[in-house]
């Protein structure tokens, strides 16, 4: 994409000068100062054992933006023994990946079948998207 084009935040729809940033300034100062709530709150001894309900109360960052910070590599999991978030496909709570280990597995199924499909029918779109969301998946 060219920088400097007019783009709408996909965060307050507003419009933008496209540059590095998907978002507007506006946008990407206000989740920066919520990733800082956030990084700090669970810094914290007592934090140790919140919720991402917690969380999300103590900081007033919404639970879907925690979400992402923890996908995004972020926010670190790992000393909050009781924070986890939902599975983007069933909203069982999950620590790791974007799904959790049935719907994964499920999802990989569908993979299987989706690849022997586009093999067949050589459309290229589809199948970008599914490995690109694999890839995803793979990576967290
Ligand atoms: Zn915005
Ligand atoms: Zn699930």
């Amino acid at each position: 994409m060219t920088p400097g084009t007019i783009n709408n935040c996909p965060h307050c729809g507003k419009l933008f000068l496209k540059s590095v940033r998907d978002i507007c300034p506006d946008c990407y100062k206000e989740i920066e100062a919520e990733y800082q709530q956030c990084y700090k709150f669970m810094r914290k001894k007592e934090s140790r054992s919140c919720t991402i309900m917690e969380l999300s109360e103590a900081t007033r960052v919404s639970i879907s933006q925690i979400t992402r910070f923890i996908l995004e590599g972020r926010l670190q999991i790992m000393d909050h023994p009781n924070l986890s978030y939902a599975c983007k496909s069933c909203g069982a709570s999950i620590r790791t990946g974007v799904m959790c280990e049935n719907c994964r597995k499920e999802f990989s199924k569908q993979l299987t079948q989706l690849s022997e499909d586009e093999e067949r029918k050589a459309a290229q779109k589809d199948g970008q998207g599914a490995s690109h969301l694999y890839r995803v998946e793979k990576e967290l």
